[in-house]
């Protein structure tokens, strides 16, 4: 059986490994580490048929991102409509975890996993059997409500919160735009939204993980969209060393300890995290 395909640059020596060398290492990484963290964006569930934002068939080529603001999503009842037509599109996918999730979610049980973090909205991790997950842009898995007028991209809702299905069954039902049942406020999927407010307990629990990382393994994110890509920084500013895997370059490349390029899915499915009673 061949091995992923993959090219590598050693920042510690500042230069292009061969894919044997850079796998090795890699490995050299995760074996020396007690507090792994694994930062993950759209690009580790590409493989599950989830769209990026750089897919030429995405969702992003049939609805257009600046639609979806928080503010526009208040304002305007034909917007939260097409929302709710988008998140139908999304779950008729039916997307399903990929050996890259599979893979993380395994680790845990060697005790040398501190947690995930994502910017995903898609579930995947939990699905794979992931515990330990922070959902730093929210989840396109539960529904909530946001209130009646809520201002500055904040969300100000009664607390009503229910799985997805709810808003489905509803907007299939012939509801095109389904309102609290609690207080009459908008009802919104629980994702940050363009110009929203993050949940300020993710961003505490995030950085928690990030500054106490040993190693900082970030998956599939264009490392472009703040301020999640501030986590590997700050991990790094505290000792960790960090690995960027992607497919293509990322701004955050010349602060890593060593840069994988290849498919997420191969290059975590090749990887041996040994127990901790083996360190
Ligand atoms: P992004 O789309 O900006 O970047 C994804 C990166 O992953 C790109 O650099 C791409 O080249 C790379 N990539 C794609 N497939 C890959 C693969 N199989 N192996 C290795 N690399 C691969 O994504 P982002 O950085 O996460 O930022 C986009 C924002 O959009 C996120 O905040 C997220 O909330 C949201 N989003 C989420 C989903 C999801 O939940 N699955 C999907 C699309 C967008």
């Amino acid at each position: 059986m061949h091995g992923p395909v993959v090219t590598g640059v050693d920042l510690s020596s500042s230069h292009k490994v061969e894919p044997m060398e850079t796998l090795t290492r890699l490995q050299e990484l995760v074996n020396a580490a007690e507090r792994i963290v694994v930062f993950t964006g759209a690009g580790i569930s590409t493989e599950s048929g989830i769209p990026d934002f750089r897919s030429a068939d995405g969702v992003w080529t049939k609805y257009d991102p600046r639609d979806f603001t928080f503010d526009k999503y208040v304002a305007s009842a034909e917007i939260r409509e097409m929302s709710w037509r988008m998140r139908g599109d999304f779950f008729g996918l039916n997307p399903q975890p990929n050996a890259g999730h599979r893979a993380i979610a395994a680790w845990e049980a060697t005790g040398r996993m501190s947690g995930v973090i994502t910017q995903n909205i898609d579930g995947l991790h939990q699905d794979a059997g992931s515990t330990n997950v922070v959902e730093i842009h929210g989840t396109a898995r539960d529904v909530m409500c946001i209130g009646l007028a809520p201002t500055m991209g904040t969300p100000d809702g009664c607390g009503f919160r229910q799985g997805h299905e709810w808003a489905m069954r509803l907007v299939n039902a012939g509801d095109p735009d389904p309102m609290c049942p609690v207080c009459g406020g908008i009802v919104k999927s629980a994702v940050v939204s363009f110009g929203q407010t993050m949940f300020p307990a993710d961003i505490m629990r995030a950085t928690t993980l990030a500054k106490n990382a040993d190693l900082f393994i970030c998956v599939g994110s264009s490392l472009q969209v703040y301020p999640a890509a501030d986590l590997p920084i700050q991990a790094a500013e505290n000792g960790a060393a960090v690995v960027i895997i992607n497919n293509e370059p990322t701004p955050l490349d010349s602060i890593a300890t060593l840069v994988v390029r290849g498919s997420a899915g191969e290059i975590l499915g090749s990887l041996q995290v040994p127990d901790k009673t083996s360190h």
